[in-house]
């Protein structure tokens, strides 16, 4: 199709009209020039395409599909190939119910366990998340159906999130919050990007020319549409100039009138309009021209994949000889989610599942066992009875095996979690559970960390997050051996609630939002301070056992433009085949700048049958090394050396290497009366000048070894005396050093220095 042909048919009303939506799901259409209208549909972990009354919150009845696990769960999978696999299976959903585009992946960064909507998202880990929606979105869209990398940019709670800031300052926006993003724009093209609800730095993502255009399309290249979150457009036609293309839901023609009007009076070029309808446009036709006819989609076979999504995202937080069951133990199964799992979250993302097969049902194939309901999901009441059955189901079975988690009024989107605990009648029964039987283990069901006071009491603990509509299935294959965990944590679990970084501000005043702990987020932050956390980012367990060794690097030194080859051996060394999940980080070793402990910059799945051996490779690059510098406005490397780690989890290293970095950009500096001399002399090329002007600097007398005499002075004199004069402003030289400097010297010392090349 001809699109700017087809533009310059159009009228300026049509043009209008085609920026909102019809209704909640779909595009205008034009049909005097046979423009279709296309379908959206809520993801991201399955389709939500709501065929009559439509909503954004997932209130309304919409078809049947299949629930896939949620964010959280499928990034804790570390797997590219896997989540790759799940968008192509959306993908054949959508050509199979005639949707163009999938609302999703969501990558947000996880910035306090709080967020109502961390089970959607992926990780507190910029790169694991941008990673993870690459390849959702590479599969999605090799069905030639497109996504909608969401919610752009810095919606990190939904407490107000339609009218909230986020104050966020331009490093942390960089190395954290767009990070996220941009790695899934720049290497996988989304079709499309939603714009999220709230402002940034006191401008509406909807209207922010910043993100949506200078950064977004002329930085990393996005040549799709921006559609707006339902509902965030403020000012419509500002928004259409900073580059949001498509408004929806609809705005009953509102808005549709105001870009005529604003055409009409000259407010707003008409080249503007043609632009975004253009964008529109282009995306309507990639996916009509390109439309399949199919109709049904292989649910049964999409069931099994989210089975083994949910296997391969399970994380072994604990076990001490407990994991896997023997099958002809007498075993326990305690808990509501047993019988009836909570495996998706609520909200937009909500999908009425075709079936759901819980841990009590699927565990029918495998063995007996007894039941015990424990608590109720409707309150959070203890209930004397249930409790008293559960303990009573424990004390008569070798092993119990709790299901708890967060009810659905716990976490949801909408609203933030107030606290970090599971329901008080959960944490009661495990304990009184642990009271009677010592064999307890703990299945998780939740959307973000919860604190386990009980963590002492349980011999075994297995997150499997919001696994999807498979999850009791996928469950019992690990308890039993079946499947051997293979997740690992793509957030930190902290102690509890207030050792989060972002804990003192979190939801803000009103409508400020402070991210004030800024570039120290999930484990940039507890390693900083060196903190004890419950469970690290990146740990997992296994049922196997794994070795490292050997990490080799392509070179010792470097510079910022090469690229170099971490290669490390990974054996089992196990009785069972299983997956590792290898880590690379990297750890500047000394640095002038404030910057976390270490960063994540590799990582890799690798399958081992015991006894095998696996070379494992990763390419680092400029950006593997740098920081955003905000002098120059860019990544930029620190000269020095830079430890290249590989981890079991960040906080379990096993091989350590070091590689030296060379910086080939060179920063200008200007120094002016005010540098320090310390700043100066750090400059190998300024020292020379400088050094015969300060020679006369002078506090005190010297001793005959040209020392201060610090008997007459007292200790620590000379290092006294180092830090006042690499601190002191060039300009105190007239002050210090005893009338043999001169104002001239100090000047054309400048010029001198700042003529330097
Ligand atoms: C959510 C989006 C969702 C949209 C449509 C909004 O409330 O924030 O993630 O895609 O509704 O349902």
């Amino acid at each position: 199709m001809d699109i700017n042909k087809l533009v310059s048919q159009m009228t300026l009303e049509e043009k209008a009209s085609l920026c909102s939506g019809l209704d909640f799901w779909n595009t205008k259409p034009v049909d005097r020039l046979n423009i279709p209208s296309v379908m959206v549909t809520d993801g991201p972990h399955g389709l939500r395409k709501q065929d009559s009354i439509g909503d954004h919150l997932g209130i309304n009845e919409s078809i049947k599909a299949v629930c896939f696990p949620a964010g959280c769960a499928m990034a804790s999978s570390f797997d590219r190939d896997l989540i790759k696999s799940v968008g192509e299976a959306l993908g054949d959903e959508c050509q199979a119910e005639k949707v163009s585009v999938i609302l999703g992946p969501a990558v947000n960064i996880k910035r306090s366990p709080l967020c109502g909507r961390n089970f959607e998202y992926f990780s507190e880990d910029p790169y694991l998340a941008s990673e993870m929606a690459v390849n959702h979105i590479k599969g999605v869209q090799s069905k030639n159906v497109g996504t909608s990398l969401k919610h752009f940019l810095a919606n990190n709670q939904e407490h107000r999130r339609m009218t909230s800031s986020s104050e966020i300052d331009e490093r942390t926006l960089r190395e954290i919050y767009l990070a996220a993003f941009e790695g899934a724009v720049v290497k996988a093209k989304p079709w499309t990007v939603m714009c999220s609800y709230n402002k940034i730095n006191g401008v509406y993502a909807a209207e922010s020319s910043k993100y949506l255009t200078e950064v977004l399309r002329n930085e990393w290249g996005f040549d799709g549409f921006v559609v707006s979150d339902w509902g965030a457009v403020n000012n419509r036609v500002e928004g259409l100039i900073a580059g949001l293309d498509l408004e929806m839901p609809s705005s009953n023609g509102v808005n549709d009138a105001k870009i005529v009007q604003s055409v009409k009076n000259g407010e707003l070029e008409e080249a503007i309009l043609d632009k975004a309808v253009t964008r529109i446009l282009n995306i309507v036709y990639q996916y009509k021209e390109n439309e399949n006819n199919s109709t049904v989609f292989e649910k049964d076979k999409h069931h099994e994949l989210a089975k083994k999504s949910s296997a391969e995202s399970m994380i072994l937080l604990k076990n001490e000889n407990i994991l896997p069951l023997n099958k002809e133990d007498k075993i326990a199964f305690i808990g509501k989610f047993a019988a009836m799992p909570r495996y998706q979250g609520g909200g937009s993302s909500h999908i009425n599942s075709f079936k759901t097969v819980g841990a009590l049902e699927a565990v029918k194939s495998v063995t007996d066992v007894v039941y015990a309901k424990g608590y109720d999901t409707k309150e959070d009441i203890i209930d004397e009875l249930l409790l008293k059955e559960a303990c009573e189901a424990a004390l008569a079975s070798d092993v119990a095996v709790i299901f708890a988690g967060l009810p659905d009024a716990f976490e949801s989107e909408g609203f933030d979690r107030k606290h970090m605990s599971l329901p008080n009648c959960q944490n009661k029964l495990i304990e009184a559970v642990c009271a009677v039987q010592p064999n307890t283990i703990v299945v998780l069901h939740n959307g973000s960390p919860v604190e386990m006071p009980w963590i002492d009491m349980v011999k075994g603990v297995l997150e499997v997050y919001l696994g999807g509509q498979a999850v009791g299935e996928s469950t019992v294959d690990v308890l039993f051996g079946k499947s051997n965990p293979c997740g690992k944590l793509a957030e930190t679990f902290p102690v509890k609630l207030e050792d989060n970084p972002s804990y003192l501000y979190y939801l803000g005043e009103k409508d400020i939002v402070e991210y004030r702990e800024g570039i120290f987020v999930g484990y940039r932050y507890y390693d900083k301070k060196k903190s004890n956390v419950l469970f690290p980012f990146g740990f997992g367990l296994s049922y196997t056992t794994f070795d490292y060794s050997d990490l080799t690097l392509s070179a010792d030194t470097a510079k910022d433009t090469d690229t170099i080859t971490a290669t490390v051996n990974i054996t089992n060394t196990g009785s069972m085949a299983g997956k590792e999940i290898v880590q690379l980080y990297v750890s500047p070793k000394s640095s002038t700048i404030i910057r976390p402990v270490k960063e994540l910059k590799g990582f890799e799945k690798v399958s081992l049958n015991p006894g095998e051996t696996k070379t494992v490779s990763f390419e680092l690059d400029k950006r593997s090394f740098s920081y955003y510098n905000t002098e120059i406005h860019d990544w930029y490397v620190e000269t020095g050396d830079y430890e290249i780690l590989i981890g079991k989890s960040s906080r379990d290293i096993v091989c350590i290497s070091t590689i030296n970095v060379e910086s080939t950009v060179v920063i200008a500096q200007k120094y002016t009366m005010t540098s320090t001399v310390g700043d100066i002399l750090s400059n190998p090329k300024a020292k020379a000048l400088v050094d015969p002007i300060t020679a006369a600097y002078s506090l005190g007398e010297d001793n005959e070894n040209g020392e201060k005499d610090e008997n007459i002075l007292g200790e620590g004199t000379s290092e006294m005396m180092a830090a006042m004069f690499n601190n002191m402003p060039l300009r105190a030289l007239l002050s210090f050093g005893a009338g043999k400097i001169s104002e001239e010297d100090i000047t054309d010392l400048l010029n001198k220095i700042n003529n330097l090349n």
